[in-house]
């Protein structure tokens, strides 16, 4: 590893930017979609991934940053510590506490402190000097997610020419929530700074879409919006994964000692499997409660199926998240209580994360992939379930209707995250899905994600930023 204060010359490249850098351990758990889906495309396509350490520092008025280089694959990971008193108010704060809960249209969840946007708006301007001086004049920045959103406007005041284009991994509310955020405009305005906005599916798009038509007056035509700088486009670009390396390591994992063990343990029996963050966002309070529900109103699957569900703990500095993790252990507790017996026990509830090569082989071990979140991005793990399954006797995917991927895994069967009742009846339907129909059902998801990959994703909005562009736009 080598160390640098900052700068790369002037040779053109690409850098990738977002709040933490994933540097995977082999063998650990990538912890978020976004780490798993940037790690293969920067490996095999030679860019920059710029972003934290993880760790923060009292930055010495004056002293350039110091950003860590190392090589990955083809490309290289790239980081930075940030500003110890400005952290826990961007992050935890106005990031995390503001902003996420409002995207996810969880308004009531929403506090945004005016101190909390301070700190927001420093470390925004914090690493946008940090990018200019490390990337020189030819850099081509590619901004992922909510911490950054500010990122565009303040490059742009230290001169930064070259396209900026950035990728929202979560889904945007429609305007009445999303005006429900006191700095809005601000931050709507500073996002024109970007010159394409993609987003995961058309519903987000055309929310933030509907909020510069109707609350910012931009004047645009069809997608692209005209601001001080040029053009802002908006755009579509639902994320992938790379199918086929997954369902190469799911074929591999059956020998993998805690997956053979799992399958013994489940024997002849079914096994339900979901894999989440704690997070609200994620709807396993519903989720476990429609488990419940099915054991109660069906009580001869008893012994004959179980849920195996993954629950990663997650920003647990903050409060909501503390108070869900809590709840939830409670609920699992009583379900199990309540359905369990000396030698079966409903729902194996594991509170920490696995290496992707060990959920790739729990996945293909589970008959059904329960993915309900009240509100997602796109949601990976539903993807994964799929790209895991053996293509003669695959699973099921029951997924929500709320997550991105529902709007192209048109093999799933879709459930409303809030109708426990209904989830539990998908699951009976689920469980008892003739062999040829999950064949069907799962060949067309597959050549979903074998068509959209991780790859073609990334090649297709580098090439969409990098598009020419008309100078002259034609106001409808
Ligand atoms: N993941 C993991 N280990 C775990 C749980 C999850 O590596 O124990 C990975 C999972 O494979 C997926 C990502 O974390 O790639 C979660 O992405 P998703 O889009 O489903 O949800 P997010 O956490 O980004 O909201």
């Amino acid at each position: 590893m080598s160390r640098n204060s900052g700068t790369r010359g002037s040779v053109q490249v690409d850098i990738i930017v977002s709040n933490r850098v994933a540097k995977v351990t082999p063998g650990g758990p990538v912890m978020g979609g976004l780490a798993s889906a940037l790690l293969p495309a920067v490996r095999k396509s030679g860019v920059v991934w710029f972003g934290s350490s993880g760790n923060v520092r009292n930055a010495v008025p004056g002293a350039p940053p110091l950003v860590q280089v190392e090589s990955y694959g083809r490309g290289t990971i790239a980081t930075v510590d940030l500003p110890e008193q400005h952290y826990a108010g961007f992050y935890e704060g106005y990031a995390n506490s503001a902003l996420w809960p409002l995207l996810h249209s969880r308004a009531d969840l929403s506090c945004a402190s005016a101190d909390d946007f301070v700190c927001y708006r420093e470390v925004n301007a914090y690493m946008a000097r940090t990018l200019a001086a490390f990337g020189g004049d030819d850099a081509t920045f590619w901004v992922h997610d909510y911490h950054f959103l500010l990122l565009a406007r303040d490059l742009r005041a230290l001169g930064v020419t070259k396209e900026i284009g950035f990728f929202l991994h979560t889904p945007w509310a429609q305007r009445r929530v999303m005006t429900r955020l006191p700095q809005i405009r601000e931050i709507v305005e500073a996002m024109l700074s970007y010159n394409l906005i993609g987003f995961q599916t058309d519903r987000d798009r055309d929310n933030f879409a509907e909020l510069l038509r109707h609350d910012l007056q931009i004047p645009g035509h069809g997608l692209t919006f005209k601001t001080r700088h040029g053009t802002c486009r908006l755009g579509t670009f639902p994320i992938g994964i790379d199918a086929e390396a997954f369902a190469e390591s799911a074929r591999k994992a059956a020998n993998d000692e805690e997956v053979r063990r799992l399958r013994q343990s489940v024997a002849d029996s079914a096994l339900v499997i979901g894999v989440d963050r704690v997070d609200y966002s994620k709807g396993l309070v519903p989720r476990i409660q429609a488990f419940d529900r099915l054991l109660t109103t069906q009580p001869d699957l008893k012994r004959r199926l179980s849920l195996l569900q993954i629950a990663v703990p997650s920003r647990t500095n903050i409060e909501a998240y503390r108070g869900l993790q809590h709840d939830l252990s409670a609920l699992v507790g009583e379900v199990n209580g309540r359905h369990g017996e000396v030698d079966w026990t409903p729902i194996r509830y594991l509170n920490k994360g696995y290496c992707q090569a060990s959920l790739a082989g729990f996945y293909r071990a589970s008959s059904i992939g329960l993915i309900t979140p009240m509100q997602d991005g796109m949601n990976l793990v539903a993807k994964e379930y799929v790209a895991a399954q053996n293509p003669d006797d695959p699973g099921v995917l029951v997924l929500s209707k709320f997550a991105g991927a529902a709007c192209e895994l048109n093999g799933a069967l879709l459930v409303d995250p809030r109708d426990v009742d209904g989830m539990a009846q998908r699951l009976v339907t689920a469980l008892a899905m003739p062999r040829c129909e999950r064949r069907e059902r799962w060949q067309s998801m597959m050549q979903t994600l074998l068509q959209h990959s991780i790859h073609a994703w990334f090649a297709g909005f580098m090439q969409e930023l990098k598009a020419p562009q008309p100078n002259v736009l034609p106001l409808a």
